[in-house]
């Protein structure tokens, strides 16, 4: 059967929560270490239109919810036509004011996903094709966890010299060091920062381009004598060493640095926010999030956003729609793999896709799909059989 160029209307919206294993534990600041094999739960939306065509989305439950579902996301999708993403898009956008909170930047997310996985099957086109088709690879950089107390692990400055070096090793084009957090006793400290980040340079020579992305709450003046540092060490980027709802202290930090200032990661307001990081001078490289702002759409008008300033603007985090997005855009330079760490596989498969969702390959790169849609590989017979709740 060729594409299919009739229109359609959605006719199912439907969760599935199911049972998947992970070795990842998360510690009570929320940063992921490596931990023992245990079962976690993971909600699949499944969006299916009049002519059985379906489009997915993989996202935690607290996002897909049973009240989000019935009171958001069918009154605003059944019957509508799917490739009219905007308009579905925008009316959700506009219940989030009235609720109270409860309908986040990360449910529009999955939701704008699921339509673009639903048109690229519908199409027969990949999604990252779909967008524009920029380049088929993107050059993967490795994003370590967090610092830990685990010996052999994250737990010193050599530590990460030799991980550093391991991961350039495997292909990896770039390295970005996460250093300690709390919970760690000794953390936050510029001087432990410092201290792994020289030992990164040192051990993978003058020419890896190197991150830091530090504790998120330093001082003004820790953020800028850890900032000296890498100035010293020729980082390539440093990223959210301080609160971000503080613009106008990312204007300080960058007008002192060399070291290119990137954010704004983790505030809130989408496109609006980023122009106003821009407008202010805060930023030298732009950054935005799939997940975190809505979705495909919503962060390719950051990206456009930043190519209108001449700037860069680099996508926080992994996964298929981010990857589609990277494949669409010129001004996007890195895949963020991750996060990696020592005792960690992150290439093994979980129990709920048939393969690995953004292999390496031997360049380094990982390459785009040219299979219909996002191009997960979901295992919908395990996801059916764990199913232990569903709306
Ligand atoms: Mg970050």
């Amino acid at each position: 059967m060729g594409p299919s160029t009739s229109r359609a209307t959605i006719e199912g919206v439907s969760v599935r929560v199911f049972r998947t294993t992970t070795r990842l534990v998360t510690d009570s600041d929320g940063h992921a270490h490596p931990g023992e094999r245990h079962t976690v739960t993971r909600a699949l939306l499944t969006l299916t239109d009049s002519e059985g065509v379906t489009g997915r989305c993989l996202a935690a439950e607290a996002d897909l919810g049973e009240a989000q579902v019935a009171g958001h996301l069918r009154p605003v999708l059944l019957g509508r036509d799917p490739s009219e993403r905007a308009a579905l898009w925008q009316e959700l956008a506009r219940r989030q004011r009235g609720s109270a909170g409860t309908l986040r930047d990360r449910t529009l997310a999955a939701v704008e996903q699921a339509l673009w996985d639903l048109l690229g099957h519908r199409l027969g086109q990949p999604v990252w094709r779909l967008l524009g088709g920029m380049r088929d690879r993107v050059p993967a950089y490795g994003s370590t966890m967090c610092g830990d107390e685990v010996p052999g692990g994250l737990a010193t400055p050599e530590d990460y010299a030799a991980f550093a070096e391991k991961l350039v090793a495997d292909g990896y084009h770039a390295v970005k060091l996460h250093t300690w957090m709390p919970p760690v006793p000794f953390a936050p400290s510029v001087d432990m920062d410092i201290r792994a980040c020289a030992a990164v340079r040192e051990a993978v020579g003058p020419d890896v381009p190197l991150m830091l992305d530090a504790h998120h709450w330093y001082s003004r003046a820790d953020a800028l004598r850890l900032g000296r540092a890498l100035d010293r060490l020729g980082f390539l980027w440093y990223e959210e060493p301080m609160e971000e709802y503080s613009t106008q202290s990312y204007r300080w930090l960058a007008d002192q640095l060399d070291t290119l200032v990137i954010g704004p990661e983790s505030v809130e307001g989408r496109l609006h926010a980023r122009a106003e990081w821009i407008a202010a001078g805060a930023c030298d490289i732009l950054r935005v999030g799939v997940p975190t702002s809505g979705g495909i759409d919503p962060a390719l008008k950051s990206v456009h956003l930043a190519e209108a300033f001449g700037m860069e603007c680099e996508l926080h985090g992994g996964g298929a729609g981010t990857l589609a997005l990277l494949g669409a855009v010129p001004n996007s330079r890195w895949y963020e793999r991750g996060l990696l760490h020592p005792h960690y596989d992150f290439d093994e498969v979980p129990p709920h896709l048939t393969r690995a969702a953004d292999p390496l390959d031997a360049e380094g790169c990982v390459r785009l799909r040219e299979e219909p849609g996002l191009g997960e590989s979901y295992d919908l017979d395990h996801i059916e059989a764990e199913t232990v709740r569903q709306w």
